[in-house]
């Protein structure tokens, strides 16, 4: 979002396989597929179990708690429709899953490595939602 209010950030693409993912982010819910062959969780959203190559699945709450894995902060080239600095970061959510996403509502100096992060959500052109992820409540930013 701009500073004049105006939301600038790109709508997701949404396919068979991923709407379940965008729908439940605008409900501000983070969710992700479990088999219900061998019980495994994974992201990003895709058809086969990719341990026992299942089709069938369940789509799960997650608590939307983790931590940094890793990060990358993109300086060029600069795309109008993000507030820079952006800010790429794998996070290892607790129920073991990563998920790609950005950190926001921190000072990029501030960012460690295995730093409690919670979701929050970002409104997207077309009325869409992403989840994004901030510094847990009382951990250091
Ligand atoms: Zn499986």
């Amino acid at each position: 979002m701009t500073k004049t209010g105006e939301v600038t950030r790109p709508a997701p693409i949404l396919t068979d396989d991923n709407r379940f993912y965008w729908d439940a982010a605008l409900e501000g819910r983070l969710v992700t597929q479990r088999c219900q062959r061998c019980g495994r969780l994974r992201h990003p959203p895709r058809p086969m179990c990719p341990e026992c190559h299942s089709l069938e699945f369940e789509i799960i709450d997650l608590a939307g708690d983790g931590v940094v894995y890793s990060y990358a902060i993109l300086h060029h080239p600069q795309n109008p429709s993000f507030e820079y600095p952006v800010i790429a970061a794998l996070i290892e959510l607790t129920e073991g899953v990563r998920v790609l996403s950005n950190l926001v509502d921190i000072d990029p100096k501030h960012i460690n490595i295995g730093m409690p992060v919670t979701v929050d959500f970002r409104p997207t052109r077309h009325e869409g939602a992403v989840p994004v992820f901030k510094p847990k409540a009382g951990a250091n930013g």
